[in-house]
C-alpha cells in the first residue's frame, strides 16, 4: 500500500525491560480490555484483532522477559487534523513492526505490535469477515492492548510520561506507539536510532 507523502516529525524513543510475570500481574486486565475491544467495530473483522484462536495466558507464560518500546512522535506541523494520525505514524509503525519481526527471527520470542488497522492489505480487504485465512500471518502480530495490557498505565508508570489525546479534532503535541517483544533470550537490544541489521 502506498502513501502519497509523509509528514515531517521527530521522535523520542525509550525502552523498558521487566519480567513478564510482573508485567502481567501489574498491568494486565484481560476482562476489562476484552470488553473495550468488543465495543470496537474492528472486533472479529481483522486477524490482527481479537478474538484470537491461541490461548493467550499460555502464550504469555512461556516467556521470561518483556522488552517494551515506547516512541513519542512529534509532528513538525502544528494543528494537524486528527484524521491525519495514521499517515503521520505510519513510517514509525512500519519501522517498529520490521524490528519486532527481526527480533523474533533472531531470538525466538513473540512480538506485540501497535494496535490499529492492519497495514498489510489494502484498506477494507481483510479476509477475516469472509472466513478466509489471513494473507500474511508471518507479518501480523496482535497489539499489547488486544492482549489485555493497560498502555495508559504502562506509559505513565514505566516510561514516566502521559499519553496525550486529541482536543478540538487536532493531533496533540505528540502521539505515542507502544510495542513489545517477549522472550527468553536474556538481554535483547533495541536499536532506537533506526533499523536493526539482519
Ligand atoms: S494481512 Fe490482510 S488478511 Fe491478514 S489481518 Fe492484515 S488485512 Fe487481514
Amino acid at each position: 500500500m502506498q502513501t502519497r507523502f509523509q509528514y515531517r516529525y521527530r521522535t523520542e524513543e525509550r525502552t523498558v525491560s521487566l519480567p513478564v510475570a510482573d508485567y502481567v500481574a501489574r498491568f494486565r486486565d484481560a476482562e476489562r480490555f476484552e470488553a473495550c475491544c468488543r465495543a470496537c467495530p474492528a472486533y472479529g473483522r481483522s486477524w490482527a484483532c481479537p478474538p484470537f484462536d491461541s490461548d493467550m495466558e499460555a502464550c504469555l507464560s512461556g516467556y521470561e522477559t518483556a522488552l517494551l518500546v515506547a516512541v513519542k512522535i512529534f509532528p513538525e506541523e502544528s494543528s494537524l487534523p486528527l484524521g491525519e494520525s495514521l499517515r503521520l505514524i505510519r513510517p514509525e509503525r512500519m519501522r517498529h513492526e520490521r524490528q519486532l519481526l527481526m527480533l523474533e527471527r533472531r531470538h525466538g520470542g513473540r512480538a506485540f505490535a501497535y494496535a490499529g488497522t492492519c497495514l498489510h492489505c489494502p484498506e477494507g480487504t481483510c479476509t477475516r469477515p469472509s472466513g478466509m485465512a489471513c494473507r500474511h500471518p508471518e507479518l501480523v502480530r496482535p497489539s499489547l492492548e488486544a492482549c489485555g495490557f493497560d498502555l495508559g498505565r504502562t506509559v505513565s508508570e514505566l516510561f514516566g510520561f502521559e499519553l496525550l489525546w486529541s482536543r478540538n479534532g487536532l493531533i496533540p503535541q505528540y502521539l505515542t506507539l507502544v510495542s513489545g517483544f517477549f522472550h527468553n533470550a536474556g538481554s535483547v537490544e533495541w536499536d532506537t536510532a533506526g533499523e536493526v541489521q539482519e
